[in-house]
């Protein structure tokens, strides 16, 4: 029934049916990781950009990594340096589970946290809302709706977004966080579920799986 309602009204209903985390989410912008190979191994040319981004202790979040990729790698001036050539879905992967785990908030989405020590254990701690927690939550929940703690768009993941233009070719584009998602056959105003096919950068080329 999306004829009835101008491109504004359908944006903010959409909007208003997720709650704040939304706004949280959608300000966080990971910069995209450069991931080059040189011989053996895999370079992250940005990893000390993408650090200071999620306002992390490089070398925490490579001790994280290293055990979720299974590699061995050190930090070199702002690069990081895997052993082994590394299928970039696994270090996109490894970033989001690190960040999911250690930097949002669960309970407001907030990416404006500290790891504190709690008697033994590390919590994380929100500068937002206040609330202490175990590290970890946020990615539970993820679990629970996908679209709440959107990171990175990924290759094969669904999501729902509301077509805003055109491409010159007619093809509908949406926005989601940093990303332009191309979906052909939509017109701007649609809201859809569109399951992504490619990720180039920040350009993504999605399908659609369902109109509402
Ligand atoms: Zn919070």
């Amino acid at each position: 029934m999306s004829w009835k309602y101008t491109y504004d009204e359908l944006l903010e209903r959409a909007y208003s049916q997720l709650p704040e985390v939304r706004e949280y989410s959608e300000r966080f912008t990971i910069p995209v990781p450069e991931i080059v190979y040189e011989g053996k191994n895999t370079v992250i040319r940005n990893y000390r950009d993408i650090c200071r981004t999620i306002n992390r202790d490089p070398k925490q979040v490579l001790q994280v990594m290293l055990k979720e990729i299974g590699t061995a790698g050190e930090i070199s001036g702002d690069m990081l340096i895997l052993q082994g050539r590394i299928n970039t879905n696994k270090i996109l992967d490894a970033i989001e589970s690190y960040v999911l785990s250690y930097v949002i908030c669960s309970e407001c989405g907030s990416p404006d946290t500290e790891l504190i020590r709690q008697e033994r254990s590390l919590m994380l701690k929100c500068h937002a809302c206040g609330a202490v927690r175990p590290i970890g939550l946020a990615k539970i929940k993820l679990r629970e709706n996908p679209q709440l703690f959107v990171l990175m768009v990924r290759e094969g993941r669904e999501y729902d977004v509301i077509i805003e233009g055109t491409t010159s070719e007619g093809h509908g584009v949406a926005k989601l966080r940093n990303y332009t998602i191309i979906v052909p056959g939509v017109q701007p105003g649609e809201k859809v579920k569109v399951k992504i096919l490619k990720v180039d950068r920040n350009t993504a080329y999605a399908e659609v799986i369902s109109k509402k």
